[in-house]
């Protein structure tokens, strides 16, 4: 039942354009995505959010909009070249690749061993054998095998030749940025500390595992703050930044009921993390991550010094005394935050299809229609309240006089839209429209003039 609400989702995307298979005329293009007219807004209303709740509205967080082409050296500095590893089997039957640290009853070992249960076999759960060497078996039966290193970096060509010298990385996240301008910020807006600097955009991944729909894609958007602390500071705001994620998640409509958070252990946490915790949302499929939080320690800011020989430190201006702060990193996905708010929002009643987007997140804010679309003088009059609208309600509000008006209502529903605006034959004599609720679907008469302000009211609370 659970995998069926995934497909329901999955054809209601498709069917009216929130996303589409990334180069479907072609064939497609495994784990990519477009966005179409309704996804984009909601992936704008989630952005929007996220940097009016954590920079615009905070005195402590800078935003910044760094390249997703860096110096390779940065790269090199930060462990990715030689730690970004994903570890693979292959099946010598059905030719799929898997990561290791994603199959049931495999331990990924530090140095790049897994661990297995009896015989590796293949997670696809057929009868094949795994394209594994086993170059260990102990006694208790467990098998020790040496998997594919993989660097999930995208590579890329800088220039005319495509030598080693031009070889360049598509950032595999937004942070490197943040640690690389520290000194830029520190000079130009002398923070006092502690203080963050956030940043939204595209970071690539050559992911090797066939995606479960938008939840792993080869590019994605990801929200990330890098949050410089005195070292003795940082599991107090460790903590702060877990409630702080807890709370955007159900701000953006995620049920809370679904989310848990779980401690990554030391096997499992990157090469830069002292501490690491994922906030988790049961998916139909079971429970997965949905953002990261890491205690990065100073590892970026004087890895960097180290490598570049650009002294990134702070100065107290009390103390007058320098030092590399600590960093406290919350990483959040924009598409790991659309899928469980699609799934959430999706409801199956008797007679339609709604999407339950709290109204800051829906797509569409207000629809405006005529109830008759060959009546020129109700046209008119729901144009003039859709201009209106349009210039008053902050996101996109839409015009509709195609059907009858169930289906409209119903069209819209499923699409999430929190308010429906219908102009009929009683507005021409008393200025008043009808506005339907989506959840309710009740309706009430509004006069035109205090329209913009009653719909603002209802959209905000
Ligand atoms: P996973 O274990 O699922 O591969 P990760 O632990 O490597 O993820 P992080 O490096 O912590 O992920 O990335 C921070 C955040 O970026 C994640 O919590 C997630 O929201 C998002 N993210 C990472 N990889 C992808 C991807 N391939 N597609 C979509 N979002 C992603």
């Amino acid at each position: 039942m659970e995998e069926s609400l995934l497909n329901n989702v999955i054809a209601l995307c498709k069917r009216r354009g929130f996303m589409f298979a990334g180069s479907e005329i072609y064939g497609g293009l495994a784990n990519t995505y477009d966005f179409g007219p309704l996804g984009v807004e909601i992936k704008n209303n989630i952005k929007k959010l996220w940097w009016k709740r954590f920079v615009q509205k905070r005195k402590d967080i800078f935003g910044l909009d760094g390249g997703i082409l860096l110096n390779r050296k940065i790269w090199e500095a930060s462990g990715h070249t030689a730690s970004f590893l994903d570890y693979l089997v292959e099946c010598k039957t059905c030719h799929k690749r898997f990561r290791v640290d994603h199959i049931e009853g495999f331990q990924l070992q530090k140095d790049g061993t897994a661990e297995c249960q009896s015989l590796p076999s293949c997670p696809s759960g057929e009868k094949h054998t795994l394209n594994v060497e086993i170059f260990q078996k102990k006694e208790d039966g467990t098998s020790i095998i040496k998997p594919r290193r993989f660097n999930g970096m995208f590579r890329t060509y800088i220039g005319a030749t495509e030598d080693s010298d031009a070889l360049a990385y598509l950032r595999p996240e937004t942070a490197q940025a943040i640690f690389t301008n520290f000194k830029n910020v520190v000079n130009a807006f002398s923070p006092s500390f502690p203080f963050g600097i956030a940043q939204i955009g595209k970071a690539f991944r050559n992911e090797i595992t066939t995606g479960y729909f938008i939840f792993r894609t080869l590019e994605f958007e990801q929200m990330e703050i890098e949050y410089f602390i005195k070292k003795e500071n940082w599991e107090n705001v460790f903590k702060i930044w877990q409630d702080e994620m807890m709370d955007w998640a159900v701000f953006v409509g995620i049920d809370k009921s679904k989310l848990r958070f779980r401690e990554h252990d030391e096997q499992e946490r990157s090469h830069y993390s002292k501490r690491t915790v994922d906030l988790e949302y049961q998916f139909p499929t079971g429970f997965k991550e949905m953002y990261g939080l890491a205690y990065r320690g100073d590892f970026d800011l004087s890895n960097h010094s180290k490598h570049s020989g650009v002294a990134l430190l702070f100065k107290d201006k009390e103390t007058n005394e320098e030092f590399f702060p600590h960093v406290v990193e919350p990483s959040f996905g924009v598409e790991r935050t659309l899928l469980p708010l699609l799934l959430d929002a999706y409801a199956q009643e008797e007679k339609r299809i709604v999407m339950r987007f709290v109204p800051h997140i829906a797509p569409v804010k207000v629809a405006v229609f005529p109830l008759l679309a060959n009546k020129d003088d109700l046209v008119a009059l729901a144009h003039q309240t859709y201009e209106n609208l349009k210039k008053s309600i902050d996101g996109l509000i839409m015009f509709d006089d195609r059907g009858n008006i169930g289906k409209r209502y119903f069209s819209q529903d499923e699409i999430g839209t929190p308010f429906c605006v219908t102009v009929d034959f009683q507005s021409l004599e008393d200025n008043t429209v009808t506005v339907r609720d989506r959840d309710t679907t009740k309706q009430e008469r509004i006069s035109i003039g205090k329209l913009s302000d009653f719909l603002i009211n209802k959209l905000s609370s």
